[in-house]
């Protein structure tokens, strides 16, 4: 659907949603954005999410969920993408580790539940002996993150 640039487009809401929204909408020519919201950057509320986020790129896909696992594939790749080629987008790479209770306390042999290899770069297996107590497997492995910077960029149109 073709959206004309020249009218007024309001979004709703101030956090790392509304904002990116804000940023693609203005690279891609809309002049007359408009963020509408209770809480800004520099507020510091329970109710506003975005100022405490860690911002890292990490899976909450299950190892059965192909559909999201497909999309996390997608989401890495372009963040990648930006912490290497465009230094205004404000990511950056960076370590994660990831501890994980299997529900039903255990694992279910028919279920990969490394399958976050195929994800991440420099994918690490955590030995048992290793893991943080009561967690069932882990890895470590590179990803990237947002800088809260984000927002100063917004500021900057
Ligand atoms: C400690 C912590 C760590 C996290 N780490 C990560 C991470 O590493 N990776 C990750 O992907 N996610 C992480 N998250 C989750 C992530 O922070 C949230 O999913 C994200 O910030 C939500 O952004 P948002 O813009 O949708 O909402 P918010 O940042 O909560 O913004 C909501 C906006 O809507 C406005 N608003 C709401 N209702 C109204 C209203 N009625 N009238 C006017 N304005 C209104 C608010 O004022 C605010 O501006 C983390 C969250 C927490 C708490």
């Amino acid at each position: 659907m073709l959206i004309s640039t020249s009218g007024l487009i309001l979004i709703a809401g101030g956090g790392v949603t509304g904002l990116t929204t804000a940023i693609c909408l203005l690279k891609n020519g809309y002049r007359d954005v408009l963020v509408l919201a209770k809480l800004l950057p520099g507020d510091l509320t329970t109710e506003y999410t975005s100022p405490w986020a860690g911002a890292a790129m990490v899976t909450a896909a299950e190892p059965n969920d192909i559909r999201l696992q497909e999309m996390d594939m997608h989401s890495i790749k372009e963040f990648e993408r930006l912490a290497n080629t465009e230094a205004d987008a404000h990511v950056m790479h960076c370590p994660g580790v990831q501890y994980v209770q299997a529900p039903n306390g255990g694992m279910s042999p028919d279920e990969d539940v490394y399958w976050a290899r195929k994800l991440y770069s420099n994918f690490k297996v955590i030995p048992k002996e290793k893991l943080v107590s009561k967690t069932d497997y882990g890895y470590t492995f590179d990803s990237c993150k947002t800088l809260l910077l984000i927002f100063s960029s917004l500021l900057c149109y």
